[in-house]
C-alpha cells in the first residue's frame, strides 16, 4: 500500500515538474509603431516576474522575464520600425528568458502588465519612447501654429493598436474603418481654404482617452469629430448615431450609458499605465463647471447637423443626438461629438464600411455637417466657388 502511495507521488511530481520550470508562456508578440513612441506587447498565458533595462553601444532594450518560455517566432513582426531594429531571445542564465530588443536611438522606456480582459490575455507592455521625436515635435508645432482665422478641426479615429474595437461578422475591425474615414475626412477638410485637419491618431497604434483630450486641446481646435463603428448581437441591426457629452447628474439614456462604458474601456483594452487609467465609467472631473454649457449646446447643435448629413448617406439609428460621459468628448471648450457611422455587426453593414467609396461618402457628409454647422455659427464665410472647385 505504502509503495503504491510512494509511485503516486513520484508519479505526481514528474508530472507537475515542467510546470515549476516554466511558469508562462509568451504566445504572441506584437509590435505598434506611433509617431512617438514604439509598443511592443507579449501576450502571456500567466501573470510574470520581470525587469526591463537598457544597455549601451550599441543600444539595446533588454527584457528580463523569469520562468518563461518564448512559444511564439517574433517571424510576423512588422520590422525595421522607426525605433526597433531587431528582436531575438536567449536563455542567458537558468530560469530566464531574455527577450533583447535592438534599437536604433537611445530611448525611454515604460513598461507595465495588463490583466485579462475582453477576450486578452496577460499582456506584458514595454513603450520605448522616442527622445528625438520629442525634440523634432516642438518645432513642427511652431510651425504649425494656428493661423488668424484658420478653422481647425480634429478629427479622432477611434481606437488603434491593441484596441481593434467592434469586430464585424467577417472579420472588418472597427479601428482601421475609423482611420480610414478619418484621413479622408482630413484630405476635405485641408483641401478647403482656411481649414486644416489634425488627425489625433495617424497609424495603427492606441492612443490613450484622456491623450486625445490633450491633443485636440494643444492643436487649438474649434470642433471635433470622434469617428467610431458600433457592434450589437443581433445583426440586423444597422444605422448611424451621434453622441454628444452628458453633463454630471443628468440622467442619460440606457443605451448611451451602455456605450459610453464600452467606449470608454478602450483604455484597458488598449493599454494604459494601470493609474493613468480612467476607472470611473462616470468620469470624474470631465466637466470642470457650467461655464461650459456654452459647448454643451454648440455640440447638440453639431450633432444635429451631423445627423442631417448622416441621413442622406445612409440610414441613422436614432433620430435625435444622444448623450452620455465619453471620456473622449472631454475637450468640452469647443464642440465635440462622437459618431457610431454605422452598425460593423451587421454584414451589408460591414461590407458598406470597407468599402472605400462609402468611406468617401461618410467623410463628405462629416464634412458637410461641420461645415454647415459654422455656417450656423457663423464663423465660416467660405467663398462659395472656391468650395465648389474643390468639391469635385
Ligand atoms: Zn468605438
Amino acid at each position: 500500500m505504502k509503495s503504491l502511495w510512494m509511485r503516486l507521488f513520484v508519479f505526481f511530481c514528474l508530472m507537475i515538474a515542467p510546470l515549476h520550470v516554466y511558469a508562462a508562456d509568451i504566445k504572441d508578440v506584437r509590435l505598434w509603431t506611433a509617431p512617438d513612441h514604439t509598443r511592443v506587447v507579449f501576450d502571456l498565458n500567466h501573470h510574470i516576474d520581470y525587469e526591463v533595462f537598457s544597455l549601451h553601444s550599441p543600444e539595446r532594450v533588454v527584457i528580463d522575464i523569469k520562468k518563461t518560455r518564448m512559444l511564439h517566432q517574433p517571424t510576423a513582426l512588422n520590422l525595421p520600425d522607426p525605433v526597433v531594429k531587431s528582436l531575438r531571445y536567449g536563455i542567458p542564465k537558468k530560469g530566464v528568458l531574455r527577450v533583447v530588443l535592438d534599437v536604433k536611438e537611445k530611448v525611454g522606456m515604460r513598461s507595465f502588465l495588463l490583466k485579462p480582459m475582453h477576450n486578452k490575455p496577460y499582456r506584458l507592455v514595454v513603450d520605448l519612447l522616442r527622445e528625438q521625436a520629442k525634440a523634432g515635435k516642438k518645432s513642427v508645432k511652431v510651425a504649425k501654429q494656428k493661423a488668424a482665422h484658420e478653422i481647425v478641426i480634429a478629427v479622432d479615429a477611434g481606437h488603434g493598436g491593441e484596441d481593434p474595437g467592434a469586430i464585424g461578422y467577417n472579420g472588418l475591425k472597427e479601428k482601421d474603418v475609423t482611420l480610414h474615414v478619418a484621413r479622408k475626412l482630413a484630405a476635405i477638410i485641408n483641401s478647403k481654404p482656411g481649414m486644416r485637419a489634425v488627425l489625433i491618431r495617424k497609424g495603427d497604434y492606441f492612443v490613450p482617452l484622456k491623450q486625445r483630450v490633450r491633443l485636440v486641446r494643444k492643436a487649438h481646435a474649434d470642433l471635433m469629430i470622434s469617428i467610431h463603428a458600433d457592434a450589437v448581437r443581433t445583426r440586423t441591426v444597422k444605422g448611424a448615431s451621434v453622441y454628444t457629452l452628458a453633463e454630471r447628474g443628468v440622467t442619460a439614456d440606457k443605451v448611451a450609458v451602455a456605450l459610453a462604458a464600452k467606449e470608454n474601456a478602450a483604455d484597458a483594452i488598449g493599454g494604459v499605465m494601470p493609474e493613468a487609467r480612467v476607472d470611473d465609467p462616470m468620469v470624474r472631473n470631465i466637466l470642470g463647471d457650467m461655464a461650459k454649457r456654452d459647448s454643451l449646446n454648440s455640440s447638440q447643435l453639431l450633432a444635429e447637423s451631423v445627423l442631417v448629413q448622416m441621413k442622406k448617406v445612409g440610414t441613422i439609428k436614432y433620430n435625435a443626438p444622444k448623450r452620455a460621459r465619453f471620456v473622449v468628448l472631454g475637450a468640452l471648450e469647443i464642440p465635440s461629438v462622437l459618431v457610431e457611422l454605422d452598425f460593423i455587426s451587421n454584414p451589408k453593414q460591414e461590407r458598406k464600411l470597407k468599402s472605400a467609396k462609402h468611406q468617401q461618402r461618410l467623410a463628405t457628409a462629416l464634412f458637410k455637417a461641420s461645415q454647415n454647422f459654422f455656417r450656423r455659427m457663423g464663423m465660416l464665410f467660405m467663398e462659395h466657388s472656391a468650395t465648389k472647385a474643390n468639391a469635385s
